[in-house]
Parts: C-alpha cells; sequence; structure tokens
C-alpha cells in the first residue's frame, strides 16, 4: 500500500499536467514498513529523454543520486517513482516494467488525458531479481 497526503497526490498528477503531451517524472520520498510505504516528500524530476519525451521517462541518475542524499539527510528513503501517461491507459507498460529495478517500491503512473489528469494508480515492484519481477497493483491511501 501506498499513503500519501492530498497535497502530495495532488502535487504529482499535477506535474503531469504540466508536462503534457510529455510525460512527467519524479521521486517519492519516505518511510518504508513492511509492504506499507508512506511519501513525506516528492521530488520533480526533469525527464531526459529526448528522443521521446511523450512516451518515456528518464530520470537522471545523477539528479536521483542528489534527491536520495537530499532525502537522507531528512531521514527519508526513496519508497517510489511516478510518471505520466499522456492520452494512455495508467497502466504500466513493458517498456515501464524493463526500466523498474527498485524492488518494494511503488511505480505511480497518472493518465493525463487531453491535458487533464484522469486516473491514478500504483504498481509495486515485488520479485527477487530481473528475471522474475513482476509490478502488482496496490492500493493508494490518501490522508
Ligand atoms: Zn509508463
Amino acid at each position: 500500500m501506498l499513503k500519501l497526503a492530498q497535497s502530495h497526490y495532488d502535487s504529482l498528477r499535477q506535474h503531469g499536467e504540466e508536462t503534457y503531451p510529455n510525460e512527467c517524472c519524479g521521486v517519492l520520498l519516505g518511510q518504508m514498513e513492511g509492504d506499507q510505504r508512506t511519501v513525506t516528500s516528492v521530488a520533480r524530476c526533469g525527464n531526459t529523454r529526448n528522443d521521446s519525451p511523450h512516451n518515456r521517462y528518464h530520470i537522471d541518475p545523477k539528479e536521483l543520486i542528489r534527491i536520495q542524499r537530499e532525502g537522507r539527510e531528512r531521514g527519508e528513503d526513496i519508497v517510489g517513482f511516478y510518471h505520466s501517461h499522456p492520452d494512455h491507459p495508467p497502466r504500466w507498460s513493458p517498456t515501464d516494467l524493463a526500466e523498474a529495478h527498485w524492488f518494494g517500491c511503488s511505480y505511480v503512473i497518472t493518465s493525463v488525458e487531453k491535458g487533464k489528469a484522469a486516473v491514478t494508480n500504483s504498481f509495486e515492484l515485488t520479485g527477487t531479481d530481473e528475471n522474475d519481477k513482476k509490478l502488482l497493483d496496490e492500493k493508494i491511501e490518501i490522508s
């Protein structure tokens, strides 16, 4: 389960509207307890995909390391990632699964239809390695 505040939920959905028709992406920071992830801050990232930004996203590894370090200084860990699907359903694609490597983290996808955030879903990356990994539906709880 992914728990986040209304303001964080609104922020990641709004990010998808701002970058439309391109994908947005960002990192969710907070605490992990068992299979529950609680978000305490949201870090927006630039989408570094220049070849196909409308249906791909990529977070600069340097930016990710900086976000992780700054989070740790505040006592936060990376608990998930989010991106948007402009004019596509809020379901993960084979590419999303292939590029997901953080086991136990949440992958949040928001569909943005004609510039308006529509549905937001979350998926947990489970498995033990790259060969048996899966993205499973998980509940989002807004507090
Ligand atoms: Zn995607």
